[in-house]
This record gives C-alpha cells, sequence and structure tokens, in this order.
C-alpha cells in the first residue's frame, strides 16, 4: 500500500554550488535568447539555463514570425539582436522573402537553433541545457542562488540579477511574486500544437476559405473533437527550401492552466489527437491536393499562449497601444494588434490597435519587466506586467525579442553596479539600444 500521507518531510541535503555568474537567464525563448545575448555583450558572465535539450523555446517550434512585429509601413521596428538573427538566418537560405513587405515569414528552425547557439558561444554565455528550474535561495528577498535539476542531481547556481524568461514565470512563483488576475473569462489563452505535412500537390489545393467552410460543414456528421471552427482555423504556411510541405497551427485545447502537470499531461494528449483529426480525418479524405500527402511530424511540445504574468508596481493595459503611446521608459516598439484567442471556445479577438490603423507604432516601456517585490529580478518575454488584452498584442516574437535585449542589458548594468532593479537607469539602457542601432526614434 502506498503512504497515504498529504505531505512529507524531504531529506536535509547539501547541494553543489555549480557556478556563479553575474547574470543568469531562465528559460531560451525569443526573449531568454536575446536577453542572454544582450547581457554577454555588456560584459556580463552569464549563463542561460533551459530545462530541453535544446535552445529556442516557441521560437523553435516552426511557428512564423509575424512581419508587422518587425516592420510598420518600411520602417524597422524590431532593430539590433532581433534584426541581426533575421539576417544572419537570411543568409544561410534559412528564410525567404522580404520581411518588410510579408505579414509574416516562416524560417527553418533547425538553422534557427544553431546559429542560436552559435550566437550564444560567440558572446561567451555558457549553456545549460537539459537543467530544470527548480527553487531559488533568497536572503532578504534577494535570489542568491538558483536550486536546479540536472542529470547529476540537484544542485545550484549563484547569481548576482536573474532574469525570467521560462514563459510561464516559474522562477518568479519560486521567489513569492504575485501575478496578475485572467479577468475576461477566467482562463488564459489556449495552447496550440503545430504539425507539419508534406507531398501535398499544391496545384490542386482549394482556397482556404473553401476548406475552413468544408471543415464547419462535416463537424456534424464526424463530430471532431477540435472545437476551432470557421475563421478559427488559421490557414497554413510555407518553408524556405522546402515546396510543398505545410505547417499548421489548427488545434485547441481549452481551459487549460499551463502551470499545472496534470493539465499539461492532459493537453498534450489532446492535441496530438486533434493534430492526427485533423490531417487523417479531415485533410487527406476530404480535401483536394491531399490524397498523397503524408503527416511528416509535430512539434516537440505544445506551444503555450499565456501562464503566468508576474505583477509588477505597473501594469501595462491596451490604452497606450490604441494612443500610440512613446513612453519615458520604452525600449520596444510594435504595432501588432490585440489578438486574444478565448481559452474557454468561441472567437478569438482581433482588434487591430489605433496605433496600427494609423500605420503608427506604439512602444513598450522598460517598467513592464521589473517585479513588484524581488530586487534582483527582471522577466520578460510572456512573464511580464501587461494585462490580458495588453499581453496579447506584445507576446508576439518580434517583440518578445526587443523586450529580451532591453532587458538583458538593464540587468547586466544592475549587476556591474550592484543596483536593485527598480533603480536601473534606464536613460543608460535607452543609450546602449541607440549604440547598436536598437532604438526606434519617432523622427526615424
Ligand atoms: C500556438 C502559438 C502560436 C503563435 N503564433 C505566433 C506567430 O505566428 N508569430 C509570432 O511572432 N508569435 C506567435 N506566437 C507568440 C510567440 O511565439 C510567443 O509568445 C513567444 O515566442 C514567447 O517567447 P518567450 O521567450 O517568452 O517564451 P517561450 O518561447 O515559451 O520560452 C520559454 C522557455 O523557457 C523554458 N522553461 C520553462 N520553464 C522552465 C524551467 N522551470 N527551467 C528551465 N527552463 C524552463 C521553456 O522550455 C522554453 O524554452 C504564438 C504562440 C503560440 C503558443
Amino acid at each position: 500500500m502506498p503512504s497515504s500521507a498529504d505531505t512529507v518531510e524531504l531529506p536535509s541535503t547539501r547541494s553543489p554550488v555549480r557556478g556563479a555568474f553575474d547574470v543568469i537567464v531562465g528559460g531560451s525563448g525569443s526573449a531568454g535568447v536575446c536577453a542572454a545575448l544582450a547581457a554577454a555583450r555588456q560584459g556580463a558572465k552569464t549563463a542561460i539555463v533551459e530545462w530541453l535539450p535544446n535552445i529556442g523555446g516557441i521560437a523553435a517550434t516552426g511557428l512564423p514570425i509575424l512581419g508587422n512585429t518587425y516592420w510598420q509601413k518600411g520602417k524597422l521596428l524590431s532593430r539590433g539582436i532581433p534584426y541581426e538573427l533575421l539576417m544572419d538566418l537570411k543568409a544561410e537560405d534559412a528564410y525567404e522573402g522580404d520581411p518588410a513587405t510579408q505579414s509574416y515569414f516562416c524560417h527553418d528552425v533547425d538553422k534557427y537553433r544553431l546559429l542560436a547557439v552559435r550566437k550564444l558561444e560567440e558572446a561567451g554565455v555558457e549553456i545549460l541545457t537539459f537543467t530544470s528550474v527548480t527553487g531559488v535561495l533568497q536572503e532578504q528577498g534577494r535570489i542568491t542562488h538558483l536550486l536546479v535539476q540536472q542529470k547529476e542531481g540537484a544542485g545550484a547556481y549563484a547569481a548576482t540579477v536573474v532574469i525570467d524568461c521560462t514563459g510561464d514565470a516559474d522562477i518568479a512563483a519560486y521567489a513569492g511574486e504575485s501575478f496578475l488576475p485572467n479577468e475576461i473569462d477566467g482562463h488564459t489563452q489556449p495552447p496550440s500544437l503545430l504539425f507539419f505535412v508534406g507531398g501535398i500537390d499544391d496545384t490542386r489545393v482549394p482556397g482556404w476559405a473553401v476548406i475552413q467552410k468544408l471543415w464547419d460543414d462535416l463537424r456534424a456528421d464526424e463530430k471532431w473533437i477540435n472545437p476551432r471552427g470557421g475563421e478559427a482555423i488559421s490557414p497554413p504556411f510555407g518553408f524556405p527550401g522546402k515546396p510543398g510541405v505545410l505547417g499548421f497551427n489548427v488545434t485547441r485545447s481549452l481551459n487549460v492552466d499551463a502551470t499545472r502537470t496534470t493539465e499539461l499531461v492532459r493537453m498534450e494528449h489532446e492535441q496530438r489527437c486533434q493534430a492526427d483529426e485533423f490531417f487523417y480525418r479531415f485533410l487527406k479524405p476530404h480535401v483536394a491536393g491531399y490524397e498523397n500527402a503524408y503527416y511528416s511530424h509535430a512539434a516537440i511540445l505544445s506551444g503555450i499562449r499565456e501562464s503566468r504574468r508576474v505583477r509588477g508596481d505597473y501594469v501595462m493595459t491596451r490604452e497606450p497601444i490604441d494612443n500610440s503611446e512613446e513612453f519615458a521608459d520604452a525600449v520596444a516598439w510594435g504595432c501588432y494588434p490585440v489578438d486574444r484567442h478565448s481559452g474557454v471556445g468561441g472567437t478569438t479577438q482581433l482588434e487591430g490597435a489605433a496605433a496600427q490603423k494609423e500605420q503608427s507604432y506604439y512602444s513598450i516601456p522598460f517598467r513592464v519587466m521589473v517585479p513588484a517585490r524581488t530586487p534582483n529580478l527582471l522577466m520578460s518575454g510572456r512573464c511580464v506586467s501587461a494585462d490580458e488584452l495588453a499581453f496579447s498584442a506584445i507576446r508576439v516574437m518580434g517583440i518578445t525579442m526587443q523586450m529580451g535585449q532591453a532587458v538583458g542589458i538593464g540587468a547586466a548594468i544592475a549587476a556591474r553596479d550592484g543596483l536593485d532593479v527598480k533603480r536601473i537607469p534606464v536613460d543608460e539602457v535607452r543609450d546602449v539600444l541607440r549604440s547598436v542601432d536598437a532604438f526606434v526614434e519617432r523622427s526615424d
């Protein structure tokens, strides 16, 4: 009989300290990679910690980078490291087309992973993949060590400043930060799993509107388990140098809290069943051009759109987005609209921000990356302090990369000068961004 106790006492152990860094970045998605590169390039001894075997996070699942997070009417918004990564991919034929005029562009994820590792190594960043952050040690609120689980067992890394880019704000949770509520319907946005199909006869495939209608018409008979319908099943996208191969972002799990393991387990299986359904029960038997197509593979894990958003002293809302606000502490820029997928079903709230309608853009302040409590913790990417609607606009890759770049510079300054994160001189961060051509001036 297994024990019926609700709690157990863990044996007290001593863990080896496996390294010490000025800046440790937790998570290697679009935000984490840019944060680590930026911190290291400012001279900070930097490490990046990732529980998966590979660098990349959602940016390496096959999703396209949205063009309008990079450019607004020919004006480059995602400057500095995000642009550098893109140009390096282009040099390797790892994406095609003209991103300045396209609404999205797909990159080769394997090339992206290799590029990211090469750049991190060149910058001197210690890469700690296969490493889960499992907790923090704190003294008077400051994080002294990140606790990790590795193949060798439990261990610790000492850090002067920590940046939480885990997407789920795991580090902020361990440090006792609080999180912003989901007030719209009580749920975060739903996750989706990308999958990839090859062998399509492009010449015979009907327009996507026809395919969407067919999917809806068949729903009553086929009883799809996938709740997405109509316009919510978005068109597939192609890849550089891979004719006849398309990526599909059409699945959706509802009512998922991505910070609970049992829900992740349910979600992952549900997503794979929906991908299987979409290809084997819908595309292949019903859609012209797919008769000889094959299911190539699915992404390594489902993409989590939203989980914990850390509460900072400042919480960004959608008004500054609609009003094309230029914050005094602006460190990132975007023109992507509110794009909130409902976590309980129903339609996606996709609303062109006023900024977009005016062919303008908005800024994102450094403050969204500063948590309320912990004096040496910053956060970026999906973890930022923004309400649900503001978050749904600034969560896209061009913007998360810019935020990562800015927070990395801020962390390096804080580590160098022994500053609490609320005292980081944001003017200096902006000057560094200017010096590497990563700053958008209104007069540009
Ligand atoms: C289905 C879907 C479709 C999207 N479509 C687009 C699109 O078309 N274009 C676009 O630009 N954006 C799109 N987005 C948004 C965008 O991709 C993400 O918001 C963005 O990439 C998030 O980046 P991030 O670095 O904050 O987080 P992530 O990419 O999630 O990275 C977090 C990293 O932290 C790691 N991690 C987590 N916990 C731990 C831990 N405890 N220890 C160690 N490591 C940990 C994870 O493994 C991961 O690598 C989409 C998102 C989803 C989910």
